[in-house]
């Protein structure tokens, strides 16, 4: 890898080099539930979004590219150099009034699922099945085991690219299977918070399902092991997992990255598996199941620093 801290910065961005917290050239491995990754150029973590507003506007100014991230459970970083400013959100507020709840976009979905479950407030135990943040499963429309992210929220609290705050109702979410508007139309938009509406139930009902998603978890997926859980959407009316098993994929490995023997759907990163060996695999694994199945699959991960397969 070429060693990025030779890049020359341009003197209009000074001011971004100087922004309290600021870090350069920071490896973003360590920040990826995967362990892979390139550098950020420039790279933030914000546990309160408040100069956020600000700092995206200027960014827009002067035309300069930002990436915001939650828990990057759903994010290959395949770029040498990520350009520009990577922003961490790891904000993580929570307050309960009657039946709503609302949290601050870093707020990890297993704890939104467990407090709530705590209080008796059923609906949003699937959350225990998602490792990522509450802003990364918006964008996302994240679900498992029957729930999803639709069926529960409110409103959501976003920023656009001049900075302006804005709340969208669930609504004009445009919400599909794993979309959103947030990832096509709105992807420049930042969420800085949701409201989501439960059911209350006595607490120990609902932690018995919230038990039960764990326990699942636990059998079918290989979560003691680096991944970004689902590789592919599943196709309408099949599973990915079921036709990558089909074509006899389960277990290949290239480099350090092996598609998992127990889930056929999971890329998991054995130690020292770089970008380009799950870009590989994934390749493989799509090529398959098109040769044996007519079937193109769709990556429901987000690669990022590389252009989409056509
Ligand atoms: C072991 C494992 C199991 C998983 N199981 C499931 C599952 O059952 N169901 C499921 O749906 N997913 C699952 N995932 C995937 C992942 O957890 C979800 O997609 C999650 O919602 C991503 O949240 P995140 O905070 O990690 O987002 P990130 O990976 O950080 O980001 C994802 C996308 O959202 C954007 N983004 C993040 N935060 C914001 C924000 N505040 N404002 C605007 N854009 C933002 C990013 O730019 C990126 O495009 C699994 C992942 C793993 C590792």
């Amino acid at each position: 890898m070429p060693d990025t801290r030779a890049t020359p910065r341009p003197p209009s961005i000074d001011w971004l080099a100087s922004f309290p917290g600021i870090r350069e050239h920071e490896p973003l491995a360590p920040q990826s539930w995967y362990g892979i990754g390139g550098r950020a150029r420039y790279f933030l973590e914000l546990s309160d979004p408040a100069p956020l507003p600000e700092l995206v506007a200027r960014l827009n100014t002067d035309s300069l590219p930002y990436l915001v991230i939650g828990a990057a459970t759903n994010i290959l970083f395949a770029a040498a150099e990520q350009p520009g400013l990577t922003i961490k959100l790891s904000s993580a507020t929570l307050s309960m009034n009657g039946n709503a709840v609302s949290v601050a976009a870093g707020t990890l979905m297993p704890r939104l699922a467990a407090e709530t479950a705590k209080a008796g407030m059923a609906g949003l135990e699937f959350g225990a099945g998602v490792p990522g943040s509450v802003g990364g499963s918006i964008v996302g429309n994240a679900g498992a085991f029957g729930g999803e992210v639709k069926d529960r929220l409110v409103s959501a609290e976003v920023i656009d690219e001049a900075g302006q705050s804005h709340t969208v109702p669930a609504a004009e979410c445009a919400f599909g299977y794993r979309e959103s508007i947030f990832k096509r139309a709105r992807q420049h938009w930042i969420i800085l918070a949701a409201t989501f509406r439960t059911t209350p139930e006595p607490g120990l009902a609902v932690r018995a399902r919230l038990l039960d998603v764990q326990k699942h978890r636990r059998a079918t997926q290989p979560i003691e092991q680096r991944s970004l859980g689902s590789t592919f959407k599943n196709p309408p009316g099949d599973s990915a997992g079921r036709l990558i098993d089909a074509a006899g994929l389960k277990g290949m490995r290239i480099g350090g990255a092996q598609i998992s023997p127990k889930h056929a759907n999971f890329i998991v990163n054995l130690g020292g598996a770089t970008a380009d060996d799950v870009l590989a695999l994934m390749a493989e694994m799509r090529d398959r199941v098109f040769e044996r199945f007519g079937i193109e699959l769709e990556p429901e991960v987000r690669i990022i620093g590389q252009a989409p397969r056509g």
